[in-house]
């Protein structure tokens, strides 16, 4: 892009963004990030752009995951491991159900800059900044744990490589081969949803067995060996999102760096602020995030600013409106999509319009209401004639209580049990494989 330049957002209006109070640190940061190897390559981001073009025209479907916020406290192998897990399983119900080639998208390896919805907060008669995420200041409720600290980037740089190392593995190394189907369920996940499974991973056992028998060789099966599995998450930290970004030799366009893909926060989407300015000249696929205050001509102009060739792929609309509204505003949207005649994903988000206040003071999502929230955007696109081409949902495959109901039920008072988000709650490992099984029947219907 000829009239963009990586660091241009700087003269833009920013929101959500911490004033780090030491410039010197702050630079030194940037001048090293800069010197690092990004964590994805130019290559890797144009394939997820043609996998979602293919979404995008219902051939292909997209399965967005992961942590609301990843966080330097929980980070093990065996969390990566266990959700990458679950993605699999779900992955698998949806290709096995709905016929369709999923594409498997992580909110993992960067997912670490909160927005949050007030910049303080206050605690018995106590004001301090609001916690914005481990990439820039702490949870602790002190003065000094909440003050912005540039080298949390270095932190949040190191665990990404990481991550993206052991996810590479996984999807390459074994664990990913399609004749491993049993081996994904989880020990905890005991329930309906786990038997539909088995019963499901029985009959692919069959199938492979029988590919067996007939002759087809270990060699001609690889692509059941492999996945692809692609990283994203909320570019919102222009500073650490800048430093990472790359001019790619072989294409000699602009790539972000820290992963495949990236969005536009619900709060950070002001067409002329410097998230949008910035997002528009990069060549990774875009997701915009589009909530009930999304105007037609706001979504008019963001449509054209960041995907200016109409590319299919480029662009992937995340509806976020809560259970009950979806009527209200995707048939508004999606008529402007239409008149504009743009290429776009229209993926669901049914977390972040869901959540409240439990009566026993926990921030929770009743699963009912996700779930009705994807019933209504899939019957929302049968009655417009228009592709549902996504789910992106904050889940984990730990065995949290911190999204309410399911068939195993998550009461109120369980919460307290094993509540670990920092941030939003997420589906555990059972409510998520339940909500594959309900979009898998959605998509087949
Ligand atoms: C998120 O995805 O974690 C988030 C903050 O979403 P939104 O911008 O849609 O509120
Ligand atoms: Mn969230």
């Amino acid at each position: 892009m000829t009239d963009w330049e990586k660091s241009a957002w700087r003269a833009k209006p920013r929101v959500q963004m911490p004033d780090y109070t030491d410039p010197a640190a702050l630079a030194e940061v940037e001048a090293q990030l800069g010197k690092y190897p990004p964590l994805v390559f130019a290559g890797e981001a144009i394939r997820l752009k043609e996998e979602l073009g293919k979404a995008s025209r219902g051939e292909a479907f997209l399965l967005q995951g992961g942590d609301c916020a990843e966080s330097f406290a929980d980070f093990s192998a065996d969390g990566i491991r266990d959700t990458f897990k679950v993605m699999l399983q779900m992955a698998m119900v949806l290709t096995f159900g709905a016929k369709v080639p999923v594409v498997k998208v992580g909110r993992m390896a960067g997912q670490f800059a909160k927005p949050r919805s007030a910049p303080t907060e206050t605690v018995d008669g106590v004001e301090l900044p609001s916690y914005r995420g481990d990439i820039i200041n702490e949870l602790d409720f002190t003065s000094q744990a909440r003050i912005p600290d540039p080298r949390k980037m270095l932190a949040a740089y190191t665990q990404s490589a990481a991550t993206l190392n052991l996810l590479r593995a996984f999807s390459t190394g074994g664990l990913a081969d399609v004749h491993q189907v049993h081996q994904w369920t989880l020990d905890f996940t005991e329930s309906d949803e786990a038997e539909k499974y088995r019963a499901m991973a029985e009959r692919i056992q069959d199938s492979l067995d029988f590919m067996k028998s007939a002759g087809v060789t270990a060699d001609r099966m690889h692509t059941l060996q492999t996945v692809d599995f692609y990283t994203s998450h909320e570019s919102l930290l222009l500073e650490y999102e800048e430093a990472l970004t790359r001019l790619d030799a072989t294409t000699g366009k602009t790539v972000a760096g820290s992963g495949h893909m990236l969005w536009i926060g619900d709060r950070t989407r002001q067409p002329d602020g410097a998230h949008v300015e910035f997002l528009r000249g990069v060549i990774n696929p875009i997701g915009l995030k589009c909530g009930p205050t999304t105007t037609a001509e706001d979504l008019k102009v963001l449509m054209n600013k960041l995907n200016p060739e109409n590319e299919a792929g480029r662009l992937t609309l995340i509806a976020r409106f809560g259970a009950g509204k979806v009527g209200d505003h995707l048939p508004r949207l999606i008529e402007t999509v239409k008149s504009e005649g743009a290429n776009v994903v229209w993926s669901c988000d049914p977390m972040h319009g869901n959540t409240i206040k439990s009566a026993s003071g926990y921030k929770t999502r009743p699963f009912d209401s996700v779930l009705k929230e994807v019933q209504d955007f899939f019957g929302v696109h049968q009655s417009e004639g228009t592709i549902p081409g996504g789910v992106h949902f904050e889940m984990t495959g730990t065995d949290v209580t911190e999204c309410t109901g399911g068939v195993r039920a998550v009461t109120d008072e369980d919460l307290s049990d094993r509540y670990h988000t920092a941030c939003d709650p997420r589906l555990n490992a059972s409510q998520s494989l339940e909500l594959a099984f309900l979009v898998a029947e959605e998509l087949s219907s």
